[in-house]
């Protein structure tokens, strides 16, 4: 039997990742290029993901758009809602989930989901950069760290330092200030990331936590937030190296549910 080839691609607004799936089981190739809507960004990880898979457009059966900058790309099949598509990701890859905490580069998003992986209910944080990427993109930057190294900093804090100020631009000014303090940095980021988490757990709360959690997104690769957050919400957090691709699987998810129906 002929197999079935679908692409999702998730289309950020910081990031574009690209998944290519065979019959909706199969990871075949992905690719994550740090550029979002408006950019090169999701062209370069649609080229990266069908090279690394072998394969070319027209092999695939079905190709699926989703995220912030979904409306901006063409000769897509459909496009979907990156909640329905965080939702079904972090389903096929932890299918106990009910609770999915996607944060990315401007939002922050909480939802309760099915046993089948749909949407059930959601909260959005969209207004504040505090409790977003945005926030730790600032963070990392003025402190000379890149963003991949927050979390192994983190787990060699010795010393608790609170960042107090709840917005963005005032908690830099802090950061700034515990720097010429010689504040260590391990410390400082420690601290940023209680910050983050009590930002996020807020959120996590209006709906309600339901177990297993399981966290998707660019920041997913972050263990030290993760363990914050793990510490503000009282449970444990699971994740995956393919966290960061949930949304375009979940895309490449709902492609081949249709071809299937
Ligand atoms: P969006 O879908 O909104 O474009 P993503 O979910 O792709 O955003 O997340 C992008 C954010 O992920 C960046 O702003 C950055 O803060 C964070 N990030 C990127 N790479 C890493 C990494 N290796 N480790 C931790 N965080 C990262």
């Amino acid at each position: 039997m002929k197999s079935i080839y679908t692409m999702g691609i998730d289309i950020g607004s910081t990031a574009s990742k690209c998944i290519i799936l065979k019959d909706g089981k199969e990871i075949v190739s992905k690719a994550l290029i740090n550029f979002g809507t408006g950019t090169t960004g999701p062209s370069k990880a649609i080229k990266k993901a069908l090279e690394e898979g072998d394969i070319s457009m027209k092999d695939l059966d079905s190709y699926v758009a989703t995220g912030y900058g979904r409306n901006s790309i063409e000769g897509i099949t459909f496009q979907m809602s990156e909640l329905s598509c965080h939702a079904f990701g972090a389903h096929f890859l932890f299918p106990e989930t009910r609770t999915v905490i996607d944060i990315g580069g401007q939002d922050a998003k909480a939802l309760n989901i099915s046993e089948t992986g749909m949407l059930v209910n959601f909260v959005m944080n969209d207004k504040c950069a505090a409790g977003t990427g945005r926030f730790l993109d600032v963070m990392s930057r003025i402190l000379e760290v890149d963003i991949s190294e927050l979390g192994a900093c983190s787990a060699l804090s010795t010393e608790k330092i609170n960042i107090s100020s709840t917005c963005t631009v005032f908690a830099e000014s802090e950061v700034i200030s515990q720097l010429s303090q010689n504040k260590n940095k391990n410390d400082i980021i420690k601290g940023i990331h209680r910050a983050v988490a009590g930002r996020v757990a807020g959120l996590v709360k209006r709906i309600g936590v339901k177990d297993m959690v399981v966290i998707t997104g660019g920041l997913s690769p972050n263990q030290g937030l993760v363990e914050e957050l793990e510490k503000e919400l009282g449970c444990i957090i699971y994740t995956s190296p393919l966290a960061p691709f949930a949304g375009a699987l979940g895309a490449a998810l709902f492609g081949y549910k249709k071809i299937k129906k």
